[in-house]
């Protein structure tokens, strides 16, 4: 008799390790995974403790020590939510493309989506464009919030001020014609249009 052989177990993707994970519902459809890296959440205390116990410190020395810590902790915490916003940008054009999205991950400084990929240019160039938009128009509400703010309250204003900086050069950057930035994808998807010369 014929016995089959033993199934290898398959090999561990470091990057499937996850801390947390709950499931979004873009459409009614298909929902999509979101998933925490176990490393995230220490990386988020190690850049909340560079900034609240060295950085702002030495930047704004008159500030109180609370004041160092919860705008440390916002800080590390609202770039991990911009990459965040990132990739739900990339998902949401994706989706109302009826591409399929499977997975968004949160990793220490960086987030990830898995999606099934189409060879539709236009799409293409819409999807490689929703990233850096998402910071830009981030960049816009903080800018919009910075300028109501009181001038004589300078941690709120670094607080909002900041992440406005931050994602405008962020967004920026992701839009230089580079692979493998959303720039170079978005100048790909332009040369398959014939947009622009070869
Ligand atoms: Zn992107």
């Amino acid at each position: 008799m014929h016995t089959p052989p033993p199934r290898r177990p398959r090999p561990r993707d470091p990057s499937a390790r996850v801390l947390w994970r709950h499931w979004l519902r873009l459409t009614a459809g298909h929902p999509v995974e979101l998933t925490v890296h176990p490393a995230w959440p220490l990386t988020v205390l190690t850049v909340t403790w560079l900034l609240g116990r060295f950085v702002l410190p030495s930047v704004f020395p008159d500030w109180s020590t609370a004041a160092f810590w919860l705008v440390a902790a916002w800080l590390a915490m609202a770039d991990s939510l911009a990459g965040l916003l990132h990739e739900l940008g990339h998902a949401l054009v994706a989706v109302a493309h009826g591409r399929r999205v499977y997975c968004i991950s949160l990793y220490p400084f960086a987030a990830a989506a898995r999606r099934t990929s189409g060879h539709d240019a236009h799409e293409q160039l819409l999807i490689a464009l929703a990233g850096p938009a998402s910071h830009l128009l981030l960049a816009a509400v903080f800018w919009a919030i910075w300028r109501l703010l009181p001038m004589d309250n300078a941690p709120l204003r670094v607080a909002v001020g900041f992440p406005a900086i931050t994602n405008l050069l962020v967004g920026v950057l992701n839009l230089l014609p580079i692979r493998p930035l959303d720039g170079g994808r978005a100048l790909r998807a332009l040369l398959v249009m014939g947009l622009l010369p070869r």
